[in-house]
């Protein structure tokens, strides 16, 4: 039986840090500059609590400078609109990243579009949504950027391989898509409503995941040596009472059949933050017209 390469998320995006860490370094020293990135929670949802405290971690390990905004769940959308264009004015602050899902009360893509397109470092900005599709130069959200920087680093080249994205969310879906599109891929995209999505799977080199199913895509779906990305996180429950968190792709079946796959956790997860990093430094280094790599459109 064969046995797919393990992507190893942990291990690249522990890299990429390293890589951030080296140019925050050099950036403070030689502009003496700080890349800042500011984060904003509204409400006492757990799981963001959670992934706001390792953003925020992430970022002073990299030198970074973090700034926290928590506020209420009751928090009147204006207050949250009047935070914003602080942060969109404050040149200490060169990433603005509000923490989704929102509460109800208050319209997320109003505040999306609230923060100014050059620090919008998770890229959902119609502004950078267009660049993305139009083929120009914005801001890659995070997720897709990373499952992109996993796929060329095994792969190489794309050109001409047959991927597929299963999910068509603004989030994830529809950016993996383009930046595959980018990559000259021939790109399906399937959602709830495609007829025979295992036969759509079975046809695909690249295989995206981003549903939030737990194991839904099968093994046997998978055509033999595909490169297999699992975005999706869900938490399942076990029969002793514990609780375990798998992917989108069933990935002990997947293991045995595709080329390569990236584990739940440990493949998708920790490369989003690293992703969110690399564009803060982007979006310092584009703003004060720096000369580093990270500037340019360029993100592999
Ligand atoms: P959404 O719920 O916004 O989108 C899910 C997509 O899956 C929709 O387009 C939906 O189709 C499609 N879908 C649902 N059921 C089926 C089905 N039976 N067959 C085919 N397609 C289906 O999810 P997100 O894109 O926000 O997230 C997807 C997963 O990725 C989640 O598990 C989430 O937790 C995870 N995630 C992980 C991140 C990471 O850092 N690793 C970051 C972001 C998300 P339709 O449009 O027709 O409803």
């Amino acid at each position: 039986m064969t046995q797919a390469k393990i992507i190893d998320g942990t291990l690249f995006s522990a890299g990429l840090r390293d890589t951030i860490t080296e140019r925050v370094h050099h950036i403070r020293e030689t502009h003496h500059l700080v890349p800042g990135l500011a984060v904003v929670l509204v409400g006492e949802d757990p799981a963001s609590q959670v992934y706001v405290r390792n953003k925020n971690k992430r970022a002073a390990e990299c030198g970074m400078a973090s700034f926290e905004h928590v506020l209420p769940a009751d928090t009147p959308e204006a207050q949250v609109l009047t935070l914003i264009e602080g942060l969109n004015d404050d040149p200490d602050v060169h990433g603005i990243l509000v923490q989704l899902p929102l509460p109800r009360h208050i319209d997320s893509q109003k505040v999306i579009e609230a923060i100014r397109p050059d620090k919008d470092v998770d890229g959902f900005h119609p502004w950078n949504v267009g660049k993305l599709a139009s083929g120009g130069v914005g801001m890659i959200p995070c997720t897709p950027l990373g499952s992109l920087m996993m796929l060329k680093d095994h792969l190489g080249d794309l050109a001409g391989a047959r991927a597929i994205v299963v999910g068509r969310s603004n989030i994830v879906g529809k950016p993996m898509a383009h930046l595959l599109l980018r990559e000259s891929c021939t790109v399906t995209i399937a959602h709830s409503q495609t007829r025979d999505l295992a036969g759509e799977v079975a046809r695909a080199d690249i295989v995206v995941a981003a549903v939030g199913k737990a194991e839904m895509i099968r093994g046997a779906w998978i055509k033999p040596g595909a490169t297999v990305i699992d975005v999706g996180i869900n938490r399942i429950a076990l029969p002793d009472g514990k609780t375990r968190l798998v992917g989108d792709v069933a990935f002990a079946e997947a293991v045995t059949v595709a080329g390569a796959i990236t584990p739940v956790p440990g493949g998708v997860g920790p490369m989003t933050i690293a992703c969110l990093l690399r564009n803060t430094l982007t979006a310092c280094a584009r703003l004060h017209r720096l000369d580093i790599p990270e500037a340019e459109g360029r993100f592999v």
